[in-house]
């Protein structure tokens, strides 16, 4: 028998599939796969992070500050006073594992914020706000609070989660990636998690003046006074409001026994 040659036939190399289709199932393919590596990652770092001890949070973002931060002068009395303060309050809660640095945010917006490594930023609008030192020793025993639980690490968005596991699995400093302070509160906390704090935040001021009046005046104030109202959304941002949380706090104060009347310690600026 005689071969032939024949020439291959039009098209032996080129799949019946049109292109486009195999293209777009090759995509959704890795897709897929990148989105369980990240979601395996995101569980596997929420795990790891629970075992995080404070001492290691404090050491991983240590000198760390919010890339977005506008802070005031550090001769600004109101930090030092701050400071003071928050290392004050901090006396009473006997097993902390944190070194706290407070910052002064100079936004004209009153908020609070618990960030790792025990940073505390207040905002220049808070402090603007606040009319006694019982006041502001309620907003930042909450946040002690928020430590105490450590709210502020489940609180991290996924994006700083996997930045901070880069960093640390490439020997990088945390203050080098450019964590910015939305990012970080992204996800805000959840109503158990502002009781709880609110709770811890009481006490705190009850340990320190006997007492805990005035401790909720300043947000009963942003619920009557209409320009407040600003501070009062810019403050629910990071902390939202636990159904009537000025109820809650007088009910709880009540439950301890805590007397709601009492010399009110005057700010020192
Ligand atoms: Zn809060």
């Amino acid at each position: 028998m005689r071969f032939v040659a024949k020439q291959p036939k039009e098209g032996i190399n080129v799949s019946d599939t049109h292109p486009l289709v195999e293209a777009s199932a090759l995509v959704a393919g890795l897709a897929a796969i990148f989105a369980v590596i990240a979601l395996l990652l995101v569980f596997l770092i929420e795990v790891a992070l629970y075992f995080v001890s404070a001492e290691d949070e404090a050491n991983l973002f240590a000198g760390w500050l919010p890339d977005d931060l506008t802070t005031v002068s550090h001769t600004d009395d109101r930090l030092l006073e701050t400071q003071l303060l928050v290392d004050r309050l901090a006396g009473y809660w006997p097993e902390i594992s944190y070194k706290f640095r407070v910052e002064i945010d100079d936004s004209e917006q009153a908020n609070a914020m618990a960030l790792p490594g025990g940073l505390i930023i207040v905002t220049q609008g808070l402090l603007d706000q606040v009319e006694s030192e019982n006041e502001l020793a309620f907003v930042l025993g909450h946040e002690l609070g928020h430590f105490k639980n450590r709210d502020h690490l489940r609180a991290l968005g996924r994006g700083v989660v996997l930045s901070v596991f880069f960093a640390v699995v490439t020997g990088n400093d945390v203050a080098g990636i450019g964590i910015k302070a939305a990012d970080l509160t992204l996800r805000g906390f959840s109503r158990q998690q502002e009781t709880n704090a609110d709770e811890f935040g009481l006490a705190i001021v009850h340990s320190e003046y006997g007492h805990v009046n005035e401790a909720w005046r300043l947000f009963e104030r942003w619920k009557v006074v209409d320009n407040s109202f600003i501070d009062l959304v810019t403050y629910l941002s990071t902390h939202p409001e636990s159904g009537d949380r000025i109820e809650d706090m007088r009910a709880h104060a009540e439950r301890e026994g805590w007397k709601t009347e009492g010399e009110i310690t005057p700010l020192h600026w």
